[in-house]
């Protein structure tokens, strides 16, 4: 089979950009990114990342911050579609992986309902990179059995609408996606809920990037190590007792303990 056969003319990839190295990139990603007459691609996707267009490439920024929208939602699927139907080899380029809390089912929808192929290429998600920059393992034997993500994105002037009794599960891994605003609350709200004050929690800022930044912390003060320690870069919170595991390799350059945990 040639190497292109999967991006015809008129076709549409969503792809996984990781969450920022573009040396974590998929070796299919860099591909399609490299075979795209047009890429359409989020705030979250590295520079690095938008390097491997090919020259002449159309490059949209779409992206979304929150409390900035540039586009919305339909609006990025209409363009979508309509790149494709122009007979255009589209890239859709989301941060991290696009199958976690990346509007990924919009767009899939919106490409089938107009009868466009479309395909996902998997991505690095950002609590695999998190993970990775603090150096301990999102699981762990006997003590962290479960993994969840979670989105703690409100809406503006709203509650978060989570179930706090399941989240607070002492064997579980929790990675906070959109977490930093609501840290406070997620904080607040899980002890309410039973899990210890001193639950191990990591905050890892720009994972991935030369400008990553890890805080580690516990449960009970991580709403005031968010609002010193974090600057504006996007941030995932790891909560859960595997992260007691975290020796952070950038220790000397970058590595704060506003707050040690014990
Ligand atoms: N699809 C993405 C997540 C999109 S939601 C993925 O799989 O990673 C956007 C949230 O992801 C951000 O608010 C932040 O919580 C997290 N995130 C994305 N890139 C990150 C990075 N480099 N470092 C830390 N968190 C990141």
């Amino acid at each position: 089979m040639p190497k292109d056969s999967d991006f015809l003319p008129g076709t549409v990839w969503l792809v996984g950009a990781g969450p920022g190295d573009p040396e974590l990139l998929t070796r299919k990603a860099e591909r399609l990114i490299g075979e795209a007459s047009v890429v359409f691609y989020d705030a979250l996707v590295g520079e690095g990342v938008l390097e491997l267009a090919r020259r002449g490439a159309r490059m949209v920024h779409v992206g979304k911050r929150s409390g900035r929208h540039s586009k919305d939602q339909t609006t990025i699927d209409q363009l979508i579609v309509a790149a494709a139907l122009a007979g255009e080899r589209v890239v859709r380029l989301k941060g991290g992986d696009p199958s976690i809390f990346g509007r990924a089912t919009e767009e899939l929808d919106a490409c089938r309902a107009a009868g466009v192929p479309v395909r996902i290429c998997p991505g690095v998600t950002a609590a695999s990179a998190a993970a990775a920059g603090i150096g301990a393992s999102l699981t762990l034997r006997g003590f962290a059995r479960k993994l969840t993500f979670v989105t703690a994105h409100a809406r503006a002037g709203e509650e978060l609408d989570l179930d706090w009794d399941k989240l607070a599960d002492p064997e579980a891994t929790l990675a906070v996606y959109m977490g930093k605003a609501a840290a406070g609350e997620v904080s607040r709200r899980l002890v309410g809920a039973g899990l210890a004050g001193d639950t191990p929690v990591a905050l890892v800022e720009n994972a991935s990037l030369a400008s990553e930044r890890v805080m580690l912390t516990r449960l009970d003060l991580l709403g005031l190590a968010a609002k010193t320690a974090l600057g504006d870069g996007p941030a995932l919170l790891l909560i859960g007792q595997a992260v007691r595991q975290a020796q952070p390799a950038s220790l000397a350059a970058n590595y704060q303990t506003a707050v040690s945990h014990t």
